[in-house]
């Protein structure tokens, strides 16, 4: 089942949608607050908020706005207007010190994390952001609880975190394949049934406490098809400029895609929050994610309700007289 029902394409291929052109005039048009309202609007198409009736197949994995690719230089653009305000309004999160911004990204292989993360991020000053990939755990982040390597990574007052895959790993991979939780070296009566249950609860209060620290907490599930996961996987084998991507042990997870699926549904069921919500993201066409996940992040910010610190009047005084001094100089 789907949301929307998606219309007839009835664009000829090397035309430009009028429908898309003209929502990007508009948009280019818009005043900040309008596009902050915009993105709002927008994005909360594809927010969760509380999870408690969450399910996966109310969720679209292409566009619900019809689309091809003539609309790609007309998506690109739009895009630019989000990353351009974006930049600034990282800069007031920088200025402000007091919030800081954490994005989570979970997909299965191909969804499109990397591009969206180097895309949306892009006009981003690098020295308030910082990106973090988990990978498998090595043997020291073996020996801690599962919280403790993403813990160390917690973007600092004024700066956006990026978790490129996460904790959330750990109510997924984990939980697909048996034979990882046995390998955790996690006391034996400790690993019972309820285990998923509780790492939830612990991801739950962790990103309850984070916000209460001032770290805002959102997530994103880049929600591919698994017809698209595999055009995606054959273009990486025959362009030899994408081989490097490709490995085998990606095509064998896509076995276990039910069970992802499942565990998926269950983990944002179970961790989507209104402070900390998971946005499902449709991620079969990579312009449109793109778009959708820049909205969010502008929503986020824009919660905050950050500002340029105040000066005080003996600050602006002062200012003014070094000021002077400067004018003066011969
Ligand atoms: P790419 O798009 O380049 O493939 P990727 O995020 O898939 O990016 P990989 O190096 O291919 O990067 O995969 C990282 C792997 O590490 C994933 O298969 C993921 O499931 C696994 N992983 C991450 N965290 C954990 C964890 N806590 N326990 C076990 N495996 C993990
Ligand atoms: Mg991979």
């Amino acid at each position: 089942m789907t949301e929307k029902i998606k219309p007839a394409r009835v664009q000829s291929a090397g035309k430009v949608s009028p429908k898309m052109n003209s929502r990007l005039n508009e948009i280019s048009k818009l005043t900040k607050k309008e596009l902050k309202a915009r993105s709002r609007k927008f994005s909360k198409k594809y927010c969760v908020g509380d999870g408690d009736k969450f399910s996966l197949d109310k969720y679209r994995t292409d566009p619900d706005i019809d689309l091809g690719p003539e609309d790609k230089p007309q998506m690109k653009q739009t895009l630019q207007v989000g990353v351009e305000a974006l930049a600034e309004m990282q800069n007031i999160l920088y200025a402000h010190d007091r919030w800081s911004l954490l994005l989570i990204f979970q997909a299965m292989d191909a969804a499109g994390k990397d591009g969206a993360i180097k895309h949306v991020m892009s006009g981003v000053n690098p020295q308030g952001c910082q990106v973090t990939a988990f990978k498998a755990p090595n043997a020291e982040e073996l020996d801690h609880d599962f919280l403790w390597r993403c813990q160390k990574q917690l973007p600092e007052r004024g700066r956006i975190g990026i978790f490129n895959r996460s904790y959330y790993e750990e109510v997924l991979v984990v939980r697909v394949h048996e034979q990882i939780l046995k390998a955790q070296k996690l006391p034996e009566k400790l690993v019972t049934e309820d285990i998923w249950q509780e790492r939830f609860k612990d991801i739950r209060n962790f990103e309850k406490y984070l916000y209460r620290n001032g770290t805002k907490v959102i997530k994103f599930f880049l929600n591919v098809s698994k017809k698209e996961q595999k055009k995606r996987f054959i273009e990486r084998i025959d362009n030899p400029e994408k081989n490097w991507k490709f490995s085998a042990a990606d095509a064998k997870e896509r076995t276990f895609w039910k069970d992802y699926m499942k565990a998926y549904e269950e983990m944002i069921r179970k961790t989507s929050t209104k402070e900390s919500p998971w946005y499902v993201v449709p991620a079969d066409n990579k312009s449109f994610a793109r778009i959708v996940i820049a909205s969010a992040v502008i929503n986020a910010l824009d919660e905050l309700h950050l500002e340029y610190p105040k000066v005080g009047k003996e600050k602006i005084a002062e200012l003014q007289a070094i000021k002077q001094i400067l004018m003066d100089e011969k």
